[in-house]
């Protein structure tokens, strides 16, 4: 079982032991996870506190239903059937009702990412009608969610860090939407500190860049004897020193040269362009 799962698991166990006080919740409930099975009247779902979720408010509202186990040992598939599909076609648009329904859906075929991953949450459903019911729902409840077809089913997914929040809170999950926010303070703690290593990486990359480039002018100068004397003094103390400390940075070649940073600066671009105005090309970056 990998961490994704486990707090997609975390989740669902949850919101199930929570039968919803309302009646109209209650068919909702059940009507949030008839959205995403493809059987009509039907509810089909691989995790076995969902279908219980699922009983013990039918139950409360005196619908009959009974579950059977089908499938292969790896994917056990729980399917409770006989139930009047009318009775729980609520669409009920109390905002009760659309918690309720979105809190089925998501015990029956929700999934999220594990607290310190990319910030995401999906509900598989049966159809597009179905998908579209549920980020109906999530819009108002302000999540902004999407629908969208993948391998011929239909999701609905919510991609940012507060929508997934707020997701959680809306379905109820008060103790998912804790572990979710620490997790991502965590991710964003890590990825802080990747930003500043790659900065840190990309400059040495520059600096060393710059120090070939220095060093394939010099070359080139020092090979043309005449071109090498016509340089300024400070020009050609600037190249021998950067010849004989490849790997001085610049503020030690300025010490070297009793010059200021800026100076020294001034002198190794100098000589890189005065390599440059040559009919060699010196540093091409092929
Ligand atoms: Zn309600």
């Amino acid at each position: 079982m990998d961490r994704a799962e486990s707090f997609t698991q975390r989740v669902a166990a949850e919101l199930a032991p929570h039968t919803p006080l309302l009646a109209c919740c209650r068919r909702s409930l059940v009507e949030g996870m008839a959205l995403v099975t493809t059987t009509p009247g039907a509810i089909a779902t691989t995790r076995p506190v969902a279908v219980r979720a699922a009983m013990q408010a039918l139950h409360a509202e005196h619908i009959a239903a009974h579950v059977s186990r089908v499938g292969a040992a790896r994917r056990v598939q729980y399917l409770l059937v006989g139930i009047e599909p009318a009775i729980i076609e609520t669409k009920s648009t109390r905002v009760c009702c659309r918690r309720s329904r979105l809190r089925g859906a998501f015990l029956s075929a929700g999934r999220l990412v594990r607290p310190d991953g990319e910030p995401y949450l999906e509900i598989g459903s049966a159809d597009e009608g179905g998908a579209a019911q549920l980020a109906d729902d999530f819009a108002n409840l302000g999540v902004s969610a999407r629908t969208r077809r993948r391998r011929g089913r239909w999701v609905v997914t919510v991609r940012s860090g507060p929508a997934v929040g707020d997701a959680l809170s809306s379905i109820g999950a008060q103790a998912g939407r804790l572990t979710f926010e620490a997790g991502r303070v965590i991710r964003e703690v890590r990825s802080g500190v990747n930003r500043r290593l790659n900065a840190e990486t990309a400059n040495l990359r520059r600096t060393a860049a710059a120090g070939v480039l220095q060093l394939e002018s010099i070359a080139v100068l020092e090979a043309d004897i005449a071109r090498w004397q016509a340089l300024p003094p400070a020009l050609r103390e600037a190249a021998t020193l950067r010849s004989r400390h490849p790997d001085d940075d610049l503020a030690h070649l300025a010490e070297r040269a009793g010059c200021s940073r800026p100076a020294m600066a001034g002198r190794l671009h100098r000589l890189v362009a005065a390599a440059g105005e040559s009919g060699d090309r010196v540093g091409s970056r092929r």
